[in-house]
């Protein structure tokens, strides 16, 4: 599913090192916590599987796919099949809930009844009731399950999340964390960067440890501290 392969990734301009020699592989159906402080390389790590950026050196596979072969016209066709979550929900905030979801389904293409495959997903994460609110009138934590059903409407085999729970308070933060944790049991592959030392403990999964852009553990069932 995900593959990084010696992976060194050097920004030339500042010639930080911010990964060096990342070697990992991620299967299908795995869910995977990369932690690390501010400045461990873990945002640099998921713009490479998004193929934001290339690496200096080495070689990332993502769904099959040697990103270094990727012609650039089939990058919005890999970048469809990977939901991703933000720290900020960035819902759009002028549409509602429920449109929230049509925008995203008819960005990738789709046709036929997108508000009833929108619907689906609102239920999904329990706010069907709420599909008519403006992100305005949600609470933190709704917002932040509209943007995860949002990044699940096109059921993408691999939902990336950004420090998922970085606004919100301990008991939210675990009902995100349950939702994600639903997601990936029905199969989608889920990867949390994050340096929330309570999350990785509360819901204990394999965990990536970066340090100064290197893997420095790398733990079946980890938690933060052991
Ligand atoms: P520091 O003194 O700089 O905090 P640490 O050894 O405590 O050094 O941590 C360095 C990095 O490794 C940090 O990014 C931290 O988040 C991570 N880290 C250290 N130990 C663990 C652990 N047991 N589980 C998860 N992350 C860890
Ligand atoms: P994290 O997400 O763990 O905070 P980052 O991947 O953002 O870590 O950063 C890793 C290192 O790379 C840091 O030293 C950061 O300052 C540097 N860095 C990140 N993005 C850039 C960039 N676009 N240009 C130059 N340096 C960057």
């Amino acid at each position: 599913m995900i593959e990084f392969e010696h992976v060194t990734k050097t920004y030339p301009r500042t010639h930080t090192h911010a990964l060096k020699n990342v070697h990992f592989s991620i299967q299908k159906g795995e869910f995977l916590y990369i932690t690390g402080h501010s400045g461990a390389g873990k945002s640099t790590l998921l713009s490479l599987i998004l193929r934001r950026i290339t690496p200096t050196e080495g070689r990332v596979f993502i769904l099959g796919q040697d990103l270094s072969r990727l012609r650039p016209s089939r990058l919005p066709l890999l970048r469809r099949r990977i939901g991703m979550v933000f720290q900020n929900h960035r819902l759009l905030p002028n549409m509602s809930a429920l449109d929230n979801l049509v925008f995203a389904l008819r960005a990738t293409g789709e046709r036929g009844n997108l508000e009833h495959r929108a619907l689906l997903a609102l239920r999904q994460v329990a706010l069907a009731h709420k599909r008519k609110a403006y992100p305005v009138e949600l609470s933190l934590g709704e917002q932040q399950r509209v943007a995860i059903a949002r990044a699940m409407v096109t059921n993408p085999p691999l939902l990336l999340c950004d420090e998922p729970t970085g606004n919100l308070d301990p008991d939210t933060s675990w009902e995100i964390l349950e939702l994600l944790n639903d997601i990936n049991i029905k199969g989608t592959t889920v990867v949390v960067a994050t340096h929330a030392k309570e999350l990785v403990d509360q819901l204990r999964r394999r965990t990536i440890v970066l340090r100064s852009g290197q893997i420095v553990r790398d733990d079946d069932a980890g938690g933060y501290s052991l």
